[in-house]
């Protein structure tokens, strides 16, 4: 009975170790100078790579981390999975040989109108077909619009001229996951996506996954471009059942001035707050409730607000 009980001792003091948070990270373009807001080096591919061989990271194919997510099922410890979005060229002459070299699973978005137009800097379909040997390829919009700025018959127009095409390029794939351009969405994006009962759907805000509270359709996925701090990344957790309040839309006179954030989990007391251009500022939460008055001027089209609690993150995007 005593061992009984030390063994569970045991376990629970292990728990928090045997099961972390699952990471996605998203790539875009490789060993290509003339983009750095969306280049990675191979040099630095490598040593990214390097580092999860030898500190024993299990990449996985994407589609078993949703699986756990839509099970409500905890990640085993150290489950990554890699995407990459658009469809360069750059990633089939530079990115995947190294994905080969480390026989890691991928999974790439495309946006189908720059490979069916052949734009000169995507994958042709008949190279698709060969990356399709080695990781999966799923969709990104045709036109990589903003979707939050068309309607909905446009976004409906869109996602099916892209899906009619795939079919007709790449019979043998269904495709089952699907990312918004840049990312974004909003409630009404959302809802209209919806209609095509994808298994998944992942944005672009820097986060982790926790297999029991993650949200299916608003995956979390944290960009490598450039020297990313992706040992800083890999150490976040999920901040589950964070709702955002105030601001729910980009600032028109770009200053963000209250931030309202409520938090499930009444006993936290201190807690940052991330503004896009302004970093993090502490803040106090009194039973769940931030309230920031943050004042501060914002200068991207595109901003992040978000919320840490230690080293639990949660981001969400507003854009012009
Ligand atoms: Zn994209």
């Amino acid at each position: 009975m005593i061992m009984i009980k030390k063994l569970l001792l045991l376990f629970f003091i292990l728990s928090p170790y045997l099961f972390s948070d699952g990471h996605i990270f998203v790539y875009h373009r490789f060993d290509d100078t003339r983009y750095p807001t969306t280049n990675t080096s191979t040099k630095e591919l490598k040593r990214e790579f390097e580092y999860f061989k030898k500190h024993n990271y299990k990449v996985v194919p994407l589609i078993d981390m949703v699986k756990k997510i839509k099970a409500n099922e905890k990640i085993p410890d150290k489950w990554i999975a890699f995407t990459i979005d658009d469809g360069f060229k750059s990633f089939y002459t530079h990115g995947l040989p190294i994905f080969k070299q480390y026989n890691y699973p991928f999974t790439l978005f495309i946006a189908v109108k720059y490979t069916e137009k052949k734009y000169k800097d995507y994958v042709s379909w008949k190279q698709l077909k060969e990356i399709a040997k080695y990781g999966d390829v799923e969709f990104h919009t045709y036109g990589h619009g903003h979707y939050g700025q068309m309607s909905n018959e446009a976004i409906k127009e869109d996602m099916d001229r892209g899906l009619v095409l795939m079919k007709k390029h790449l019979p043998d794939i269904e495709p089952k996951l699907f990312v918004y351009a840049y990312g974004e969405s909003d409630e009404r994006v959302k809802s209209v996506v919806s209609q095509y009962n994808f298994e998944a759907v992942f944005n672009q805000n820097i986060g982790a996954l926790n297999g029991e509270c993650s949200d299916a359709y608003d995956i979390d996925r944290s960009a490598l471009v450039g020297k990313a701090p992706f040992k800083l990344y890999l150490k976040f957790k999920e901040l589950c059942g964070v709702s955002f309040e105030q601001p729910l839309t980009y600032p028109k006179d770009k200053m963000v001035r209250t931030v309202k954030i409520t938090l499930e989990d009444k006993s936290i007391t201190d807690a940052e707050v991330f503004i896009s251009n302004n970093g993090w500022n502490r803040v106090k939460v009194k039973n769940g409730k931030i309230v920031y008055h943050a004042n501060k001027r914002v200068k991207l089209n595109r901003i992040k607000i978000g919320v840490k609690v230690k080293n639990r993150i949660k981001l969400m995007v507003l854009s012009k």
